[in-house]
């Protein structure tokens, strides 16, 4: 008797034993079987051949099919996904689940699905001539003449560019004129004329020593911190690093925060290189993106941009990975599988013996250290490319200003002289929405969501009160359900409400907004970033999604309307992140010939933080930062792990914790680790749930990774534990 183990995406951190027939042929490992799972059937992957299972004999079932005869992918990427498993603590199934296309999940063969083509026939040809002859059925001679003419068989999607209907089509099907076929395209290796479409510019100094540092390195795995200011030309080392790699035939992946932000990114590639791009954005199909995984795993694809998921798509020759704004929180995934693709992504390289490459203008601190450390080479670009200047930067105090929709009357003089010089102007406000609250006016309530006690954000195109939280809505009420009284205000100011307010101040200007709202629409986004780039808009307004590696040649004003609550957050993480957003907004000032300024409103003009960014710059603020991480004891220079859990009762969640930090304390051998105390988390109620959460802490991984992996052993069967969700993050990087 034959046995299989497999691995299926069940959350269960366990491996399945199952019978192979002999009627089945033996299949390879990391191929996909179909198994009998409870009442259903499941796709799982083979992981193994044991000799012997601790499964009673009659319960073992026969696997039912096997889809694939080869591993879907090599034995590096495999290996990188076991690292992946066991680091984060997440079933193996579910890794392979989470990274395999949609349709490979579903059993689909792991192939191109073959185009369809139409031909005509001996009888159609003779049908032509007939045709030829008179003047009937003109469209029906148009079709069949396209046909004899077409030496491949004429694929489908042509058709509609000569307007012949598919009622057209089927008729001639059915008099056996025309027939379907399957084509076959030869693939076209790229490398076999492969070359520059463009020119690329002289380097600077600066950038050429970047280049030669990671084309002439002396170890093939070698990884890198590109630092460099924005607007220092980060891209343009990408793509001289990138030109010697394509040309011996190997490939690049590259890892973006958000592809939709990144159309100007992207097509800098295509414009550039004479190779295929393969583009894995959010509005591919479940079949292109099977098709760009394929074209990746075959070599077909010479480069592959995407965001985080993108890392774990299979490469026959890979050559660099390169991760654009490293510091990005996108790259770690917030739920499930909760990765972080630029550690995972270093083992990747590692693994591959290839190079890596991160890139940004504000590391964040865990990189930093790595680099200020050795273990990555630290590359620095300190000047704008090309005629760029640094942007100006200055603080405005706003404390005793009158305000005009939250703007005070400095930053509106300055808003209409750089419109008058015909410049743009880009207005930051990270908040969405019309106001952040609505509340009473006799009673001071303000209206919360119910399930999260949370404040609703007013919108008002469509209106209605939406929770930021838990993404619930409601109707705008009429009443104070408290005092009842009709007189119901908001309060605060969000990017609606100021794109509102500035198209009164400013009638004569067009205004842009851009935030989740006003791209929601498919092909919004890259509508109105087109519309900015061409000078239809003055007035650019929008949340961080605006602050994302754009190049405006035209903005020369950045405004930041207002970020004093992100300076008293409790979060350690707090201050690097306002830090990045800062540098980030204030790096689409002034990117091209015209000098830039920013001006940033506050409270709190004395702030440390906000001091040491204006006069000191982003290095200044990260060191800093770093020797009080250092002197407290947070990461980098120490390893955390958040379980959080959360359920509907109250007692039943505290007699949990009660027992989770038990647990903890019995397992911590040699007190190696801090296990603290359950707290409530910071977000202490969402979508109706209780939430609750405990940190792990040490100073070396390994008793940590004991510690873990010995309370999630307790944690799935611990009888406590039913009924409650929980999950374990790894390097958590933030505690909500
Ligand atoms: P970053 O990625 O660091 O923000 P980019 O690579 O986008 O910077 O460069 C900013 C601008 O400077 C772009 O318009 C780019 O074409 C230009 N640039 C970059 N390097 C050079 C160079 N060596 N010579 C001239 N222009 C350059
Ligand atoms: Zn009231
Ligand atoms: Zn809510």
């Amino acid at each position: 008797m034959k046995l299989v183990r497999v691995t299926m995406a069940t959350h269960l951190r366990r491996d399945f034993d199952y019978i192979l027939p002999d009627t089945i042929a033996t299949p390879a490992l990391g191929a996909r079987v179909r198994v009998p799972f409870g009442t259903r059937n499941m796709i799982a992957i083979v992981i193994g051949f044991p000799e012997e299972t601790t499964i009673a004999p009659e319960k073992l079932r026969p696997v039912s099919e096997v889809l694939d005869q080869h591993a879907l992918f090599d034995n590096k990427l495999d290996q990188l996904l076991k690292w992946a498993s066991n680091y984060y603590h997440y079933n193996l199934g579910d890794v392979y689940f989470q990274m395999l296309p949609a349709l490979l999940r579903q059993g689909e063969p792991d192939q191109h699905r073959p185009a369809k083509g139409w031909h005509i026939t001996e009888s159609g040809k003779e049908r032509l001539a007939q045709l030829n002859q008179s003047t009937k059925a003109p469209k029906q001679r148009v079709a069949l003449k396209l046909l004899e003419k077409s030496k491949a068989p004429f694929p489908h999607h042509e058709w509609e560019v000569h307007n012949i209907s598919t009622a057209m089509l089927r008729n001639l099907r059915q008099q056996d004129w025309i027939r379907e076929t399957t084509i076959s395209p030869e693939p076209v290796d790229w490398r076999k004329n492969f070359g520059l479409k463009q020119e690329p510019p002289k380097l600077n100094q600066q950038q050429a020593i970047a280049v030669a540092a990671i084309t002439h390195r002396s170890q093939p795995f070698t990884a890198y911190l590109l630092e460099g200011v924005t607007g220092s030309g980060k891209t343009e080392v990408y793509l001289q690093v990138l030109e010697p790699i394509l040309n011996a035939g190997r490939q690049a992946l590259i890892l973006v925060p958000e592809i939709g932000l990144t159309p100007q990114t992207i097509a800098r590639f295509r414009q550039r290189f004479n190779a295929p791009i393969a583009v894995l954005h959010s509005a591919l199909n479940d079949r292109q993106r099977l098709d760009a995984w394929l074209d990746a795993r075959t070599g077909e694809a010479a480069i592959i941009i995407g965001t985080r998921s993108a890392l774990f798509t299979p490469l026959k020759n890979p050559g660099i990975i390169i991760i654009d704004e490293e510091h990005d929180p996108s790259l770690k995934q917030q739920d499930t599988f909760r990765y972080h693709a630029r550690d995972v992504a270093l083992m990747r390289a590692k693994l591959q013996s290839i190079p890596i490459v991160l890139g940004t203008a504000t590391p964040s601190l865990e990189t930093l250290q790595n680099a200020l450390s050795n273990r990555y080479q630290h590359l620095r670009l300190t000047q704008r490319a090309g005629n760029a200047q640094p942007a100006q930067c200055e603080l405005i105090d706003i404390r005793h200003q009158p305000l005009r929709s939250g703007l005070c009357s400095q930053l509106i003089e300055s808003i209409r002289h750089t419109l008058e010089q015909g410049q743009q102007v880009m207005l930051f406000l990270n908040r969405r929405g019309y106001a952040p609250a609505m509340l009473c006016h006799e009673c001071g309530e303000v209206i919360e969501c119910p399930r999260c006690e949370r404040f609703y954000t007013y919108h008002q195109n469509p209106a209605h009160l939406a929770c930021h939280h838990c993404g619930s809505q409601r109707a705008i009420p009429k009443q104070c359900h408290h005092c009842g009284s009709t007189e119901l205000v908001t309060t605060g100011i969000g990017t609606e409400q100021l794109e509102q307010q500035i198209s009164e101040l400013f009638p004569d200007h067009s205004v842009a907004r851009i935030d989740r709202d006003s791209t929601r629409t498919k092909g919004s986004l890259d509508r109105l970033l087109n519309a900015i780039q061409n000078q239809h808009h003055h007035i650019l307004i929008g949340t961080q999604m605006l602050a994302k590696g754009h190049h405006f040649p035209n903005v020369t004003l950045v405004a930041i309307i207002d970020i004093d609550n992100a300076l008293f957050s409790s979060d350690f993480r707090a201050a690097e992140r306002l830090a990045q957003l800062f540098i980030q907004v204030s790096g689409r000032a002034g990117r091209a010939n015209l000098p830039g300024k920013v001006l940033l409103q506050t409270h709190h003009p004395e702030h440390e933080l906000l001091q040491d960014l204006v006069n000191n710059g982003y290095e200044h603020f990260a060191k800093f930062a770093l020797k009080e991480r250092q002197l407290t004891q947070l990461p980098p220079f120490c390893h955390q792990v958040l379980i959080r859990f959360e359920g509907n009762d109250l007692q039943k969640l505290k007699q949990f914790a009660g027992e989770l930090e038990h647990q903890g304390n019995q397992y911590n051998h040699e007190h190696r680790c801090f296990v603290f105390p359950v707290i409530e988390s910071p977000i202490p109620k969402r979508a109706g749930k209780i939430r609750m959460q405990q940190l792990l802490q040490a100073s070396h991984r390994q008793p940590l990774h004991q510690l873990i992996h010995r309370l999630i052993t307790w944690l799935e069967v611990a009888p406590s534990a039913k009924r409650i969700r929980w999950s374990v993050d790894i390097d958590p990087i933030d505690m909500l």
